[in-house]
Parts: C-alpha cells; structure tokens; sequence
C-alpha cells in the first residue's frame, strides 16, 4: 500500500475536474448537494487510513443502508426465513423498478432493489417503531464508530415524494411478503436511506465488512462473521444498479452505491474503500466514484479473480460500455 497515498492524490486531481452526471433530484432534499464534492477515502483491515479531498461533508447514506440492514436482518431472522420472502438474483433492471416484482417473482429478487430493501426494513424486529429505529441506529454506530442521526429534512422529503416506494410496498402486501403497517415500515425504509455520514465513515463501514464484521478502529462486533460472506455476495451480484454485471467484470469487488453519490467496495481481509462525489449517472451511480474504483482496481489488482501470478493487460473500459 506504500504508493497508495500518492495514487488516490493523483486520482482526486485528475478526477475533480470530471463534470459529467447530475445531482438526484427526484427526492429534492438530495438537490442541494455541492456538485464539486469529492472524497476518496481507503480503510484497511488493519486501521490505517488513507484519505483525499471533502472526507467529513456530510451527505445521507442511501442505498448504502440496503447492505448493512440486510446483514441487521440476517441477524434478527436467520438465512432460510429471509430467503422464503427475499431472493438474491440480480435484476438488470432500474433500483425502483415494480416491473419483475409484479410480472415473474412475486417476491424482490434481492435485497438492494427498492422492493427487497422495504421488505428487508419490514423485517427488523423491535417491540415499536422508536426501538426499531434505535436498534438500527446502534446497529450502523457499531459499524461507524461514533454517534450517527437520521437527516429530518431528507426523511420528510422522501415520505412526501416516495410514491414509487408507495406502490412496491402495497405490491409486497399484496403478495404477502410484508404485513397491513405499510406506513410504518415506508418510514423505517426512509430512515435509514436518511442516516448521515461522511466518507470516511463509509471507508471504515467498508472495512469492517472486509475485517469479516470487526470494525478494525474501534474493534466492535458490528455483525456475526458468518453473515458477512451472504452480504458480500449480494453486494457483488446486485450491489450497483443495473451495472451490476459491468462492475463485477470491470472492477471485481463486491460494492454498494446510493443516489446521494456515495459508492462502497469492499476487498475481503484487506480493506474497505469509499468514494463521495454527488454526480450521478443514469443508473444511479456516482460518475467519479466509478472512474475512482476502476483506476484503483487496475492499479492494486483488486478484482477478486485476477491471478496474483500474472497481471491482466489493460481493459480499455470505455470501450466495453459502449458495447
Ligand atoms: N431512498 C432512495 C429510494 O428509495 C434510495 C435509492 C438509492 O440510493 O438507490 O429511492
């Protein structure tokens, strides 16, 4: 990791002047985002950190919960039960799409589409909505290592505009994946799609993961071990959108992204990696995060079936997406 520090400078300098992408505007919280943001920010699974650029601007976590929620219920239920009501097959559709739910499955196809994610959130357990949410609080303070909130503004603006949300839960009801407390849950969905932080705390959520549920700063248990291997999969298969299956050829790392700029990727006993940038391109992805994690992939052979014997010629990956 020696050049490490140089290489993610040299990536924030070249890559900061990439304006392509728009800011999320469908929940109009996320609009007032500066689109000049920019943080890399690299955690190993041994504590050290690696940073550049605007690492503790606060932004909302997003999608990012999916993943870790998903690991929270794993915990509270058990892997078949979640399975019954939660598939774990990628979409290669849009995050919110109601299409497949209602067409081919009648159950989410995974927990890091909208559908999945609401039916994952109505699985928390807890004696009422306060202790829920408090016990999803503490659950994202372990990974993160120090006090989180909910962002009041971003929660009220996604319950007034959360339509599609809406319909993918009455969906789920009527399919019998989740019961009559429609709004209840909507409202722990959006909370944790609220909760605030920085890049750096993504990193070390990132780590924790690849430190198989250790947070390697603080050294709390943020999740029993033998969860992590179910999350990383579902993270490799469906974790960016419909450029799922283009990340996991390109870049090779289970990852997560958000609507609010934010990517994860995790390397398995190495380390955990976070951009921040709020541009975002079609699918929902943060355009700098993805040219981030693609030169950093290259550079250190991150994808997780590269031969440590023999280096892979250069993928011209621009050339791939037009395909
Ligand atoms: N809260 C957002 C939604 O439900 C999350 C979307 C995302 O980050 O992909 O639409």
């Amino acid at each position: 990791m020696s050049n490490l520090k140089e290489f993610i400078q040299h990536l924030y300098e070249e890559y900061r002047l990439l304006h392509f992408g728009s800011l999320a505007d469908y929940i109009p919280e996320l609009t007032k985002a500066n689109p000049d943001w920019f943080a890399i920010s690299v955690v190993t699974k041994e504590g050290e950190v690696f940073e550049v650029g605007d690492i503790t601007e606060n932004f909302t976590i997003q999608s990012i919960s999916k993943v870790f929620v998903y690991g929270m219920a794993l915990e509270d239920c058990d892997r078949m039960t979640l399975l019954e009501k939660i598939g774990v097959e990628p979409t290669g559709d849009p995050f919110n799409s109601v299409i497949r739910l209602d067409e081919n499955s009648k159950r989410p196809d995974n927990p890091m589409v909208n559908a999945g994610a609401i039916a994952t959130a109505s699985l928390i357990k807890g004696s009422d909505p306060t202790d829920k949410l408090n016990r999803m609080l503490d659950m994202f303070r372990r990974y993160i290592g120090r006090d989180i909130y909910v962002n009041a503004p971003v929660f009220m603006s996604e319950r007034a505009t959360g339509h599609r949300n809406r319909a993918l839960a009455n969906l789920l009801l009527n399919f019998g994946i989740i019961d009559h407390n429609i709004e209840e849950i909507l409202d722990l969905y959006f909370q944790q799609c609220s909760v605030v932080v920085n890049c750096h705390d993504l990193a070390v959520m990132a780590a924790t993961l690849a430190n198989r549920g250790v947070n390697p700063i603080t050294q709390s248990k943020a999740i029993k071990p033998c969860y992590v291997r179910d999350i990383l999969s579902v993270m490799y298969t469906c974790g960016m959108y419909n450029y799922a299956g283009e990340w996991a050829y390109k870049v090779g790392i289970p990852a997560k992204s958000g609507v609010s700029g934010g990517i994860i990727g995790v390397i398995p006993d190495r380390a955990g990696i976070a951009v921040y940038s709020p541009l975002i391109d079609n699918r929902g992805n943060s355009v700098r995060g993805i040219k981030v994690f693609e030169a950093l992939a290259e550079k250190f052979q991150l994808h997780l079936l590269d031969s440590p014997l023999e280096k892979c010629p250069f993928l011209n990956i621009s050339d791939i997406s037009k395909g």
